[in-house]
């Protein structure tokens, strides 16, 4: 049920642009919630719990994992399109359908994905998001996919090339024309930076891969560091961390709602389309801000994601990757028999690669492991 103080501008379902498959509304919830809904009940959705963020799973059970970021991505948007009035229950269906389409290994499965697949179109996590909730869940009697309302999809889609735009219809469109998607996406894409940069910082430092005495070099950390260190001087190191990453984050939120109330009280738009017309997005940060969420993120590139023991898991993690495919490639017979009957169905190498590459990123990390065990222990023997 939407809330009654929705902004003209929020995304209202009273002037959705619908399903792709028309169906009969929904009876005591609304067409975002039913979107919500259907995420949580996919089974990609489920495979998020085993797939990695930065560390991979097994590395300890503390870390995040794409599910728990999923939870904090949703957690901070909905925060914020409730302070804004914006449509909480599609910027909830946005942020828990955001990384659907992750590879097992995080952003290096997805690297070594997008190279084997180079002559076949690529790979690219954002637009897989889309093909899992588009066409690749297989839980409905009347269409693929689970035929979500074109605002959710169009949130999920945050970037992708000209190329490919001119495939997607109108949802395709912004690609071509310049033109920006509601500010619910806006919002949750947004959400999405301040969840990974603060919670990759924790997982970082309970990891020992980075160093307070680093971090307080970063103007937002110091800061809120000086803070609690005079409020508390005696506190224990895990209270610490804890204690300036939520003031961090209150930063940030607290930035980005005042910054684009006050972007989007000098444009007044009258509705959601407005909003997509007009030529930059509304939500952001203050100038000030950008450059410390810059900062955290440079710090955690040249610190954390390129740390030599990050490094040697993610080379190991694309060798798997690569090697699956290779084999599947080779050897349709080590496929499952579903994957392998939609093999049959074409004659097209293109569509058979990315047969192969749905199948791979649909994969939970230690589900990878064991296949690639099973395969190459075979081979060896
Ligand atoms: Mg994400």
């Amino acid at each position: 049920m939407v809330a009654l103080s929705l902004a003209p501008y929020a995304a209202h379902e009273s002037t959705s642009l619908g399903r792709r498959h028309p169906e009969p509304p929904p009876s005591m919830r609304g067409q975002f919630q039913r979107d919500r809904d259907r995420i949580i009940h996919c089974a990609a959705f489920r495979r998020l719990e085993y797939k990695t963020q930065v560390f991979i799973n097994h590395e300890g059970d503390l870390y995040r994992t794409r599910l728990t970021h999923s939870l904090e991505v949703a957690q901070i948007a909905r925060g914020s399109a409730r302070a804004l009035n914006l449509n909480e229950d599609l910027t909830e269906a946005i942020a828990l359908a955001h990384d659907l389409g992750h590879t097992p290994f995080g952003h290096a499965g997805q690297d070594a994905l997008n190279r084997v697949m180079k002559s076949f179109g690529g790979f690219e996590h954002n637009l897989q998001s889309l093909r899992v909730v588009d066409e690749l869940e297989e839980k409905y009697a009347d269409f693929d996919g689970l035929n979500l309302c074109f605002e959710t999809r169009e949130g999920i889609l945050k970037h992708c090339s000209k190329d490919v735009a001119k495939t997607l219809g109108k949802l395709g469109e912004r690609f071509l024309r310049g033109k920006q998607p509601s500010l619910e996406a806006q919002l949750t894409n947004l959400a999405d930076e301040i969840a990974y940069n603060n919670h990759d910082i924790d997982d970082g430092l309970r990891a020992g891969l980075i160093k307070m005495e680093q971090l307080k070099e970063l103007p937002i950390f110091g800061e809120a560091y000086e803070e609690v260190l005079h409020i508390h001087p005696s506190l224990s190191l895990r209270r610490t961390v804890h204690e300036v990453i939520r003031r961090m984050i209150h930063r940030l939120v607290t930035d980005l709602v005042e910054t684009s109330l006050a972007h989007i009280g000098e444009i007044m738009p009258k509705d959601c389309d407005a909003v997509r017309d007009h030529p930059v997005p509304l939500i952001g940060f203050s100038p000030n801000m950008r450059n410390n969420n810059l900062a955290l993120k440079r710090f955690l590139h040249a610190h954390l994601y390129r740390h030599h023991r990050v490094r040697e898991l993610t080379e190991d993690a694309q060798r798997v990757v690569s090697d699956l495919f290779e084999a599947y490639q080779g050897s349709p017979d080590k496929l499952p028999l579903d994957t392998r009957d939609k093999l049959m169905k074409t004659k097209d190498k293109s569509k058979s690669a990315r047969i192969i590459a749905d199948y791979i990123a649909g994969m939970t990390d230690r589900y990878a492991y064991s296949e690639h065990a099973r395969i190459y222990a075979h081979h060896h023997a």
